[in-house]
């Protein structure tokens, strides 16, 4: 966003630009479609950690590829498990008692666990793209039982669609960032509250040789 001068007038314009996510309430039940941009990209993944005792969570620094692993994997702490979260953006849907959809409602992201990815994916590979009734079956672990629905509702009407794309591109930009947060080895380590003192004097690169040679005589 660009650099913006303004009174508190005008300010009443100035907003949080978190995009909200869904989030299930026990034995509530939510009727969505995926809602995508282009193609069939639909979901994100991201690797990382969430430490318990500094209630902060960020992207893994190790590389599987690589075979490397960091201290955000190696340091003995609550979290130092890292676990993957999917990504994507959905669409919910204004529906009746029945579960019949009677409009559109946001665009959301929704962010889970590989579990809740694999039992999508299995309805996916038997009815393809269209729209799910989830059941929340447990708020505090986001658990959910899925029915699939016959069609996609929001694609059939190029209004909506159109809409709907729009709002869902600009969603799934933010996606990465809703995974995990991107910190640097200094920053997590300052979560894990391991010293730095030694990294600073480390990066002037100065041996205690070229200090000493430094002092005038
Ligand atoms: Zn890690």
């Amino acid at each position: 966003m660009a650099v913006m001068t303004f009174g508190f007038e005008e300010g009443k314009d100035i907003k949080d630009n978190s995009f909200p996510k869904f989030k299930g309430e026990t034995n509530k039940t939510y009727v969505f479609g995926y809602a995508w941009d282009v193609g069939n990209e639909i979901f994100r993944a991201a690797t990382g950690h969430f430490a318990q005792a500094a209630k902060k969570g960020w992207q893994c620094l190790s590389d599987p590829k690589k075979g490397t692993k960091e201290i955000c994997c190696t340091y003995d702490y609550v979290g130092n498990e890292p676990k993957t979260k999917v990504g994507c953006v959905l669409v919910m849907y204004k529906t009746d008692e029945d579960q019949k959809i009677t409009g559109i409602g946001e665009v959301l992201s929704w962010t889970f666990s590989p579990k809740t990815f694999q039992q999508l994916r299995k309805i996916y590979l038997e009815h393809g793209l269209v729209d799910i009734v989830a059941t929340c079956s447990d708020s505090k672990y986001q658990t959910f039982t899925f029915v699939p629905k016959k069609t996609s509702a929001w694609t059939t009407e190029e209004k909506i669609k159109q809409h709907v794309k729009s709002k869902a591109a600009k969603v799934y930009e933010q996606l990465p960032k809703m995974l995990y947060t991107k910190m640097s080895l200094s920053e997590i380590k300052e979560h894990l509250g391991i010293a730095s003192a030694g990294d600073s004097d480390a990066s002037t690169g100065l041996s205690l040789d070229a200090i000493a040679n430094s002092i005038p005589e």
